[in-house]
């Protein structure tokens, strides 16, 4: 069967060039006799995937020495609750921004463990756009300052970082990691998942200053502890092996195509074929307030659920999978990450115009 152009949120699309490296490594890994997914994490050749791994997210997002690359598992779910317990120590408060489902869930989890401050919500917009930001309500002594820095679900991305001064800024960056050039030194804490970007499910990467590991609550699972993990290299405990692999043929892969500012182009140009014929569109429309706009998940809709449903049956049929929005807004995304060709948009785009004519 030919391969469809699939524009799933997250476990995504990966580039080609990877899964055919990987089918052809499969059963015999560098003259190792046996496949990644096989090897002992304290093997020799194991551990050189593990660091040129580690290295490659370094080298490619330029992380400055002061930072450490974690790996872990639990997903980007399990940094909900592991930042609270590794960082709400100091003054035991924090300031969150909710502009998602997902900033939502991280503020439930960490008000269990200390004085969590709602500075701003897009709710009341149904998160159409990131909250604006009223700095005379944040915690001039919060231990850190969170915002989720792409929204997957509303196709929304914060246009501009928070000024938080010497609070350190925390960011789950799951669906924008690797799109694009991000200064890490701005940043204390940035983690994600790693299955839309990077890798398959079960990876998860956080990128820490150096001065917020080892503040951890006594009470932190040790698989959960900053420390314990930067102590041991990510093998605390077996590591994702398989997704870790595959993250080094990303990393290689985009390293390839021109680094970071390579693929914020790619990525650019995609989201703009899409955004320009949405909004030229009388049938479809993207709900967002521009200047939030996504440039990795786009959502859209028409006047009424029978077209849309109409919509995803038919695209599912001409082989543009995955486009159903997020079940809690409903309506359309298209999340074309990275390893999304500009073909996969330009025919999606196609396919939306001709959809148009006849509807
Ligand atoms: N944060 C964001 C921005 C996400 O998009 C997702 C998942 N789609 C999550 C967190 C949750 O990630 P996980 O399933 O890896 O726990």
């Amino acid at each position: 069967m030919a391969r469809v152009y699939n524009f799933s949120a997250g476990p995504s699309m990966l580039p080609e060039s990877v899964l055919n490296r990987a089918a052809e490594e499969m059963l015999d890994y560098n003259g190792s006799g046996q496949s990644v997914m096989e090897m002992s994490h304290r093997s020799k050749v194991y551990e050189e995937i593990l660091f040129s791994a580690r290295q490659g997210f370094r080298d490619v997002l330029g992380v400055p020495d002061r930072y450490k690359v974690l790996f872990m598992q639990g997903g980007a779910s399990l940094q909900f609750a592991a930042v609270p317990l590794n960082l709400l120590t100091g003054s035991g408060k924090a300031d969150y921004a909710v502009s998602g489902q997902f900033a939502n869930k991280a503020y439930q989890e960490a008000k269990k463990y200390g004085r969590i401050n709602l500075v701003a919500s897009s709710k009341a917009r149904n998160f159409t756009e990131i909250p604006a930001l009223d700095p005379r309500k944040f915690t001039s002594d919060a231990d850190y300052f969170y915002i989720c820095h792409n929204n997957t679900i509303y196709g929304t991305r914060w246009p501009e970082l928070p000024e938080t001064g010497a609070v350190p800024l925390v960011a789950d960056i799951s669906s924008s990691f690797l799109s694009e050039p991000m200064d890490v030194s701005k940043f204390g804490v940035m983690f994600g998942g790693a299955q839309k970007n990077v890798a398959p499910a079960g990876l998860t990467v956080v990128i820490v200053r150096e001065d917020l590991i080892g503040r951890a609550r006594f009470d932190t699972p040790s698989v959960m502890n900053w420390s314990v993990m930067a102590d041991n290299d990510s093998m605390y405990n077996t590591p994702p092996c398989w997704p870790i692999y595959i993250s080094k043929l990303v990393l290689e892969w985009i390293q390839r195509l021109g680094g970071l500012e390579a693929m914020k182009l790619h990525n650019e140009h995609k989201a703009k074929l899409l955004y320009d014929f949405i909004d030229g569109s009388a049938l479809f429309s993207n709900p967002v307030r521009p200047d939030c706009r996504s440039m990795m998940n786009v959502t859209f809709i028409t006047p009424s659920d029978e077209t849309n449903a109409a919509f995803v049956k038919q695209a599912a049929a001409a082989g543009f999978v995955n486009l159903k929005g997020h079940r809690s807004v409903g309506g359309m995304r298209a999340s074309i990450y990275n390893a999304m060709p500009i073909e996969g948009v330009e025919a999606l785009v196609e396919f939306m115009r001709e959809f148009e004519r006849k509807n």
